[in-house]
């Protein structure tokens, strides 16, 4: 049976807030696996994701994923953290290593009594206590890795820390997501990969997205959205139909799992949904 995920990100006004609610709400009756919940560089914004998690765990039926990085805290800091987070009755963790505050493409360097990476972290939650630990993969590679086999080892670490499966960067070529589901089979790792799509709201601000995360835009894609900086409506159905086109691909490719990340929008992941058979589980909210 088709999975789907959806991740949202804090909201950082009241106007926000009020759209990631109504999203929310849109997309409580499709029933998703879970849903994951970013987590930024500051204190303010790491408040955010805290209150939007234990909102969710409180007041929806759904299952929140909180992610949580290594990035500026101690261990002792971010085990305080996961503790609240299953005192909240929070399960499910999305563990990272995450970026420096000035941003990817900065070099790393961890907290001098912090988890270095996202491996160390997944160990950490795991001896905490047994919630379910999700970790990131880079089907175009992760940006700090040297080579393909020092890639896929750092997944082995993860895996072997005790990750329950993986959630993948966004990306646009179907092809790319087989090549990395051969590599992860061809290093006898078992992980459930799965594909992070991400549905082309604004191709402006995707395109910077995937420059800071080493994602790859096609020249196809690019040239789908030349031209529509003026036509909302023309560049929303060529969004929809680009978005279609990859999840109906890679259901045919054997994919039964999808994370969507919805940038707090509830349309586009709604219809696709809908298009591969994830339909309304619950009673559809009244309207208002
Ligand atoms: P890791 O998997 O720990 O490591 C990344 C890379 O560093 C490895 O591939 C490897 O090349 C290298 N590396 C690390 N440790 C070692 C080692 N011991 N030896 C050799 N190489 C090593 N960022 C946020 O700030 N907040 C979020 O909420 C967030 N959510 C995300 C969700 C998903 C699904 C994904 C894919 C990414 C997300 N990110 C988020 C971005 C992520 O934080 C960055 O990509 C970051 O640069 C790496 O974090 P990671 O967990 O992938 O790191």
């Amino acid at each position: 049976m088709t999975r789907v995920s959806f991740e949202f990100f804090p909201p950082r006004t009241a106007v926000m807030e009020e759209t990631l609610w109504s999203t929310v709400k849109k997309l409580q009756p499709l029933a998703p696996h879970f849903v994951s919940v970013t987590y930024g560089a500051g204190g303010s914004t790491r408040e955010r994701t805290h209150r939007t998690v234990r909102r969710i765990a409180e007041e929806t039926s759904l299952q929140p994923a909180a992610h949580l990085t290594c990035v500026a805290a101690s261990r002792a800091e971010v085990d305080a953290v996961i503790r609240e987070y299953w005192d909240a009755g929070v399960r499910h963790i999305v563990a990272l290593r995450g970026d420096m505050p000035e941003g990817p493409g900065t070099p790393y360097a961890a907290h001098p009594d912090g988890y270095a990476n996202a491996a160390e972290l997944t160990a950490g939650i795991k001896a905490i206590a047994p919630f379910e630990v999700s970790v990131s993969a880079y089907p175009e590679r992760h940006p700090d890795s040297g080579d393909w086999d020092a890639d896929i080892d750092h997944l082995a670490r993860k895996v072997d820390a005790g990750a329950d499966r993986a959630i993948t960067q966004f990306f646009f070529d179907n092809a790319l997501f087989d090549a990395y589901r051969e590599r992860v089979a061809a290093r006898g790792l078992e992980v459930e990969v799965v594909p992070g799509i991400i549905p082309i709201h604004s191709f402006k601000q995707v395109k910077r997205f995937a420059g800071m995360c080493g994602a790859s835009i096609p020249d196809t894609l690019a040239d789908r959205f030349a031209g529509l900086e003026e036509d909302e409506e023309t560049r929303r159905l060529v969004a929809a139909a680009v978005a279609a086109e990859q999840v109906c691909d890679l259901e045919r490719r054997g994919v039964d799992t999808f994370h969507f990340y919805t940038m707090n929008r509830a349309d586009l992941v709604y219809a696709l949904c809908h298009l591969i058979g994830i339909k309304p589980a619950l009673p559809v909210p009244a309207a208002a």
